[in-house]
């Protein structure tokens, strides 16, 4: 098999495993007082450490979560007069939006899914905002892999006041975050994305922010999420954290592979487009679409040729239709429902991308005579 589907997981990196099965066997509850207590609270601890070393954050401003569903969740649930967003948010942003009492106010993105500095700022300077207002914008996409403005952006929304989030799952491990130079107040990170277990994440909240809790109960996380500390699964996504952070070096040559790759799909299928093409995008990730193709029928036929690809977002995938990152970009909607998305990691080799193409010139071929 043929896995190009990072940014809906990646595949957990062994020194995650080691670090979690270690873990399994540390008897105590993080709280506790006693060695086996202190054992666990060191793991976590350590853990902490290196989840804020790989984005230039303090540990303290860490705090475990259930995941980036949880962080986002978290932060949308404030009792916000306004929020301001963008369309090509993931869902985990924009369904709490929706069902908040808050006033909602999206900003527009161009036709690359980009949001402008010059539109936040006549959003942000022709209006007041009558009580603590906040300004949601994710750090990369997760479908067509688009970089956003967001330390320019924050900077701004910052100067009047607003408060800002971004989401920072797909950026993480793929690109240097500095928190601090950011100017974001709080980040989510999902630890699936880089290379360690499901159901861990982070929100990194700037020293000094106080949040509603989202989860009330014990006092763990410094009073910020109660339950108990999920102790092999920190573990994990701190290992993975470290070599996530180790890998950063390897960015280029994972982004060379990209390239190099789209380079050879549209010498295969001409008509090919690339999503986002001309955008800052992260450099493992290409969104295409073949006119005339159904995204599920072509993601259908690579599984079965043995190649794991997302249709859209694999988050939203089971519910057919059109993405709506896609939309929110004016896409229209032949190509919103007809976009597939390859996603590389660390582990991608020459031989998987010349697997997918090989696969590909038989599917789009075929494919283009059936047409
Ligand atoms: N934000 C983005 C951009 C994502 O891609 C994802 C994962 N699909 C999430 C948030 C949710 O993260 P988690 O799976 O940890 O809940």
């Amino acid at each position: 098999r043929t896995y190009l589907d990072y940014n809906a997981t990646a595949p957990l990196r062994p020194e995650a495993k080691v670090a979690m099965i270690a873990a399994l066997d540390v008897v105590g509850n993080a709280s506790s007082v006693h060695a086996e207590g202190r054992r666990a609270r060191a793991v976590v601890e350590g853990a902490r450490e290196s989840v804020a070393r790989l984005i230039g954050a303090k540990p303290s401003e860490i705090v475990f979560t259930s995941g980036a569903t949880e962080a986002n969740n978290w932060v949308m649930a404030q009792p916000w007069t306004s929020i301001l967003t963008s369309g090509v948010e993931h869902d985990s942003v924009l369904a709490p939006v929706r069902s908040s009492r808050s006033e909602i106010i999206m900003l527009p993105v161009d036709r690359n899914g980009v949001v402008s500095a010059k539109d936040v700022s006549e959003q942000v300077s022709s209006r007041s905002f009558a009580g603590p207002s906040l300004l949601a914008l994710q750090l990369a996409n997760n479908e067509t892999g688009v970089v956003q403005p967001v330390a320019e952006i924050a900077e701004l929304a910052r100067s009047h006041g607003l408060s800002v989030h971004t989401d920072a799952v797909q950026a993480a491990g793929r690109m240097a975050i500095d928190f601090a130079a950011l100017g974001v107040d709080t980040l989510a990170l999902s630890a699936h994305k880089l290379g360690g277990p499901k159901g861990i994440g982070a929100l990194v909240i700037r020293d000094h922010i106080d949040l509603v809790p989202l989860l009330r109960g014990g006092g763990q996380e410094r009073r910020r999420r109660a339950g108990t500390e999920n102790v092999a699964a920190i573990a994990g996504f701190g290992a993975a954290a470290e070599a996530a952070l180790r890998d950063l070096q390897a960015a280029a040559a994972i982004s060379a592979l990209r390239d190099e790759f789209e380079a050879d799909l549209k010498r295969i299928s001409p008509d090919v487009a690339i999503i986002s093409e001309g955008a800052t995008r992260l450099g493992n990730t290409t969104a295409l679409a073949l006119p005339g193709k159904l995204a599920e029928t072509l993601v259908i036929r690579l599984d079965l040729a043995g190649i794991a690809v997302s249709a859209g977002s694999a988050c939203s995938s089971g519910k057919v239709g059109a993405s709506h990152v896609l939309e929110a970009m004016g896409l229209g909607h032949d190509i919103a429902a007809g976009t597939i998305r390859i996603s590389l990691g660390p582990t991608t080799t020459k031989d998987d991308i010349a697997a997918f193409l090989a696969a590909w010139t038989t599917i789009a071929g075929a494919s283009a005579l059936a047409a």
